[in-house]
C-alpha cells in the first residue's frame, strides 16, 4: 500500500489507521520502519500508538535503544519501540532478550532502522519505507501482507 501525506498530521493519521486494524498472530507483530532522518518514522509512530490507545507521547528512543509501553485495552499487551540507528552490529541487542520479545503474540514490536539488526529480524517483519518528497510531502509505503 502507499499512501501520500503532505504534513505530520496526515502522517500520523496513516499510522493511527494502520493500527487500528491489526490482530494478533502467532508471535510478535513486527514492523520494520526504513527511511531517512527526519522521514517520519517517529511521526508516523506517534499516530499509530494512539490508535493502540497509547497516550503517552512516543519520542525517539535513540539513547536507550528500545522503549516498552503497555496498550492497556485490546488484544495486545506490549508496545515496543526500537530505534536502531545507533547500533552498529545485531550483537549490542545480546541484553535485550530480542527474541522473547519477538516471539510474543500480545506484543506489538516497531523498530526504526532495521537494516542495522536484518540478521535477527524474522522473515514476517512487516516493512513501512518513508520517503521524503519535495518540501514537506512523504511517501509510506507499507509490505502488508508480502
Ligand atoms: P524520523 O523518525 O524518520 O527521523 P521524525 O518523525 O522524527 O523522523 O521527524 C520528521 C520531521 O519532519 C518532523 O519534524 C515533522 O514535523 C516533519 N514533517 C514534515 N512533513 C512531514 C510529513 N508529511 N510526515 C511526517 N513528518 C513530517
Ligand atoms: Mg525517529
Amino acid at each position: 500500500m502507499e499512501y501520500f501525506t503532505e504534513n505530520s498530521a496526515e502522517t500520523k493519521e496513516v499510522g493511527k489507521e494502520l493500527s487500528e486494524r491489526l490482530k494478533p498472530q502467532k508471535r510478535a507483530l513486527i514492523f520494520g520502519l526504513k527511511g531517512d532522518l527526519g522521514a517520519g518514522k517517529t511521526t508516523f509512530l506517534q499516530g499509530f500508538s494512539k490508535g493502540l490507545g497509547i497516550k503517552d507521547k512516543i519520542t525517539s528512543p535513540t539513547f536507550v535503544i528500545m522503549n516498552r509501553i503497555p496498550i492497556k485495552k485490546g488484544r495486545f499487551t506490549n508496545f515496543y519501540h526500537l530505534d536502531c540507528y545507533r547500533i552498529e552490529s545485531y550483537k549490542e541487542m545480546k541484553n535485550l532478550d530480542f527474541e522473547e520479545i519477538i516471539s510474543n503474540p500480545k506484543n506489538i514490536v516497531c523498530i526504526e532502522w532495521p537494516e542495522r539488526i536484518k540478521k535477527i529480524l524474522p522473515k514476517e517483519t512487516i516493512l513501512i519505507k518513508f520517503d521524503i518528497l519535495e518540501g514537506d510531502k512523504r511517501k509510506i509505503t507499507i509490505a502488508y501482507g508480502e
